[in-house]
């Protein structure tokens, strides 16, 4: 079996899955307030198709790890079904999910059920105006509630994704390890990308890496993880001593191609080799024109191939160029 192996040396073991593009928040640094024109039905794959498709990564192409995301994937409907049969693909797969947590409530203990292992949720405040302002959706309580039936469901460890903005919650990291580590849950921060559908990133606002781990010292004592960051994006520190951690995934500062080993899939059958790449590779139109798996797989590994050494995000003009991405967070599956 010849895996997803690039030019580079590097090979894709990590796919992401976006479910749907739609999603039932509306993040400032993700969509726009009226929403994105959403793909078509007939456009989106089916079950069977996604259900396919993972099956060749997994057996033909080396794909250990599978997470879904979007859009937000807990609206796709019959979602634990496909988790199930996703599972059924090889209970040593990592299987897991990345969640607005809108609806986690009632679907927590079904998708453990079905064969998922854990799950990121995101929360960028713990303040309810701030929420609504950042998500333009007054929910904050549901994502709280969501985030201790995925802990009680055992969907463990919880991991919260916080996005910090310059002037809307750029104060809050303290607060927000402070509740992580009094609930067990795993924090990360991510900085800011320019993959808003908005197209309102800019360099001076982003809340570094830097920034975030000088705020986070105002209260806690970090030290270096040993453990070796590998192929994980989030630099890992131990807070007063450990054992608890918080994550800095440094995107954009400090990037970390070299070691990068995801694949992506969008909802509607797009390969990307990376979050910024510019050009896609059509896996649906294969899958509905009678291709067999050899084909399809053969594809995958062409578009693997040819993946770029990095984003360059770090590189002030091919940021300009970025930032006028061809979709968003939402439309690619985050
Ligand atoms: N709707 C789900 C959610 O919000 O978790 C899954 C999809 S979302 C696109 C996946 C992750 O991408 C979230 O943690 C979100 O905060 C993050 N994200 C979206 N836009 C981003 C951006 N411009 N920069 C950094 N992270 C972003
Ligand atoms: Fe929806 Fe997730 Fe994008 Fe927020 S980040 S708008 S929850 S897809």
């Amino acid at each position: 079996m010849t895996g997803l192996l690039d030019t580079f040396g590097r090979r894709a073991t990590d796919l992401r899955v976006s479910l749907t593009d739609k999603c039932n928040l509306r993040c400032t640094y993700c969509m726009p307030a009226e929403g994105l024109p959403w793909l078509p039905k007939d456009e989106l794959l089916t079950d069977d198709e996604i259900v396919r498709l993972v099956r060749i990564a997994v057996q033909d192409l080396g794909v250990n790890a599978i997470r879904f995301t979007g859009g937000e994937p807990l609206i796709r409907p019959g979602l634990p079904d496909l988790i199930r049969r996703t599972y059924e693909l090889g209970d040593d797969l990592d299987l897991s999910l990345t969640t607005n947590g809108l609806g986690l409530e009632r679907i927590a203990p079904a998708l453990k059920e079905a064969g998922l292992r854990r799950l990121n949720v995101s929360l960028d405040t713990l303040d309810r105006a701030r929420f609504h302002q950042l998500t333009r959706r007054d929910r904050l309580d549901d994502v709280l509630t969501g985030l201790e039936a995925a802990q009680s469901a055992g969907l463990t460890p919880v991991k919260v994704n916080a996005v910090l903005m310059r002037g809307v919650n750029d104060d809050e990291a303290p607060a927000l390890l402070r509740f992580a580590l009094e609930r067990g849950y795993e924090l990360r921060f991510i900085e800011q990308m320019p993959i808003d559908a908005d197209h309102q990133w800019t360099r001076d606002n982003l809340i570094t890496a830097d920034e975030i781990l000088d705020s986070l010292r105002t209260e806690f004592e970090l030290s270096p993880s040993v453990a070796p960051r590998g192929s994980a994006p989030a630099e890992r520190w131990l807070v007063d001593g450990g054992p608890a951690t918080v994550g800095v995934i440094a995107s954009v500062t400090q990037p970390f191609c070299r070691a990068c080993n995801r694949t992506r899939l969008t909802a509607d059958g797009q390969i990307r080799d990376c979050l910024f790449a510019t050009t896609e590779t059509d896996l649906r139109a294969l899958l509905r024109d009678g291709s067999d798996d050899a084909e399809i797989a053969g594809r995958w590994r062409t578009a693997m191939w040819g993946k770029a050494r990095g984003h360059g995000l770090d590189e002030p003009v091919r940021l300009e160029e970025f930032a006028a991405a061809s979709r968003s967070m939402s439309a690619i599956g985050g």
